[in-house]
């Protein structure tokens, strides 16, 4: 007999870090690499399953995420800190995922081309990979894993699931939703465990054709330096420095409301959450004075959840003290919230004087914390946007349509807004970013596609046998 001893790791409420809310038992590497294992093997049944069936499993998992959204929002609340309406409306963008990629279980796989060759047919299908390892960050622990996890099993590929430590309950309980479903055995397993142990096997198993991964760059980096060479296809999803611009032909009550938002909802933890704000000088004053007057707007504790851990609250505040530090002028925030006894809890933050030279405009902080930037006109607010390893979303507030649509040619990212803030994506359109915050196939929309499948290339004699 062999005796398996799991590391038990509990997971705390950040809002009260002394809240215990749940065990999570983490596997080990040789369970995770014996699950690997059963993951090949269901791929050969499941690969030759109707994609209108395996459509059909995903729309029956939107219904029961539906059914327990309640639970699913509750847990992952208080365990990565999120407050309950934003998770009711991620649980609710997961049905959406997990609604659009049924369909696809319906649409074409291929296409018939016309041959050069008479009496010669020709044409193509779009077949899976194998074994998909989807490995996900905390920040999205509903919908990030949804939109990997359901057109990979559309397309006919089996799944391994790392969610990250952070969010293990919740990842736990997607994995039961869909077991309820009716998912068949080895099709789609949740990993727990760490990054380092659980992740890194999945980085090495010949058997895993696909990691997906959206995470952090580091993670990102290590990922490509453990696997690059293996010539499995590997799509990162990595961090942002989203800039917004407003221009004085905005409509400045919109920009300012828009811009605290983008900076501010779900604790400024959103890769696509807006980190630096250019705004032209002859309506500089009036819009910071606005930003600030949104900022006092915001009640943390109810419309502002806390940090999601003890290390995420290091990290931020260190950050906000490295930018009083290098000279930014902090005027509004700054530190803890006073009156919490306990609770990750950080006040929306707002420094102006900031020059790219300085680390609060150029490094991802993740948190509640906006850089106010002056610039000269929309030249010097352009270039200024442009200068980052990022490029995944950026915004732009004006009336000026050919400012609008120059923005729209010039912005070096992958999402861009127009008088809306830097967040938000719908399943329906890819998603994903330019320079270090993206690398390879774009994510949702038809461009999942690209990656989750392959092609096969068919030619048949169809005369002169
Ligand atoms: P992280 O990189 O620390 O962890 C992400 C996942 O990777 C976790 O599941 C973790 O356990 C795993 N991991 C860690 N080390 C690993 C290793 N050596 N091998 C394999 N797996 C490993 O990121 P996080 O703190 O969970 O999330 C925050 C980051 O995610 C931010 O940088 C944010 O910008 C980014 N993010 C990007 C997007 C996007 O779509 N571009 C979306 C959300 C979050």
């Amino acid at each position: 007999m062999t005796t398996i001893i799991r590391e038990i790791r509990e997971q705390f409420n950040p809002a009260k870090p002394s809240q215990c809310i749940g065990q999570v038992e983490l596997l080990t590497v040789d369970e995770t690499k014996e699950v690997v294992t059963a993951a090949n093997k269901a791929f050969e049944d499941w690969k030759n399953t109707s994609s209108v069936v395996r459509g059909e499993l995903l729309r029956v998992t939107a219904d029961l995420l539906e059914q327990n959204i309640d639970k699913v929002a509750e847990t992952a609340s208080n365990e990565m800190g999120k407050t309950k309406n934003e998770m009711i409306g991620e649980v609710k963008r997961g049905a959406s995922i997990l609604r659009y990629f049924a369909q696809e279980g319906m649409r074409a796989t291929g296409e018939v081309l016309p041959s050069a060759n008479e009496g010669k047919m020709l044409y193509t299908m779009r077949v899976p990979l194998g074994v998909v390892a989807a490995i996900t960050p905390w920040n999205f622990p509903v919908a990030i894993p949804l939109w990997k996890i359901a057109p990979a099993l559309v397309y006919g590929n089996t799944v391994v699931w790392k969610p990250s430590i952070e969010s293990a309950l919740t990842g736990k309980l997607i994995g039961e939703l869909f077991e309820q479903a009716g998912i068949p055995k080895n099709v789609l397993t949740v990993v727990q465990g760490r990054g380092s142990k659980v992740g890194q096997v999945l980085l090495e198993a010949p058997e895993v054709k696909a990691i997906t991964f959206t995470g952090s760059n580091g993670v990102g980096q290590s990922i490509l330096d453990s696997a690059g060479s293996t010539k499995k296809k590997i799509q990162l999803e990595l961090g942002g420095k989203n800039a917004a611009i407003i221009l004085a032909d905005a409509d400045i009550h919109l920009a300012a409301k828009l811009t605290m938002e983008g900076a501010m909802k779900q604790t400024g933890q959103r890769c696509t959450a807006t980190s630096r704000v250019y705004i032209e000088e002859s309506v500089y004053d009036e819009v910071l004075a606005r930003l600030i007057e949104e900022a006092r707007e915001i009640k943390v504790g109810t419309s502002m959840g806390p940090v999601s851990s003890k290390g995420q609250y290091e990290s931020i505040l260190a950050a906000i003290e490295k930018a009083k530090l290098e000279g930014a002028k902090l005027v509004y925030g700054g530190g803890p919230t006073q009156g919490k006894s306990e609770g990750y809890y950080i006040d929306p933050t707002i420094f102006t004087n900031v020059t790219h030279a300085m680390g609060i405009a150029r490094d991802e902080i993740f948190g509640p914390v906006l850089a106010v930037i002056k610039v000269k006109d929309y030249e010097e607010a352009i270039r200024l946007s442009n200068d980052s390893e990022f490029g995944l979303s950026a915004s732009i507030y004006t009336n000026n349509i050919q400012k609008a649509f120059d923005f729209i040619q010039r912005s070096e990212v992958g999402l861009v807004q127009v008088n809306d803030e830097t967040g938000g994506a719908e399943p329906q359109a890819p998603f994903g970013g330019m320079k270090n915050s993206s690398t390879g196939a774009r994510e949702q929309g038809q461009a999942a596609k690209e990656f989750f499948t392959t092609f096969k290339t068919v030619t048949i004699r169809t005369q002169g046998m």
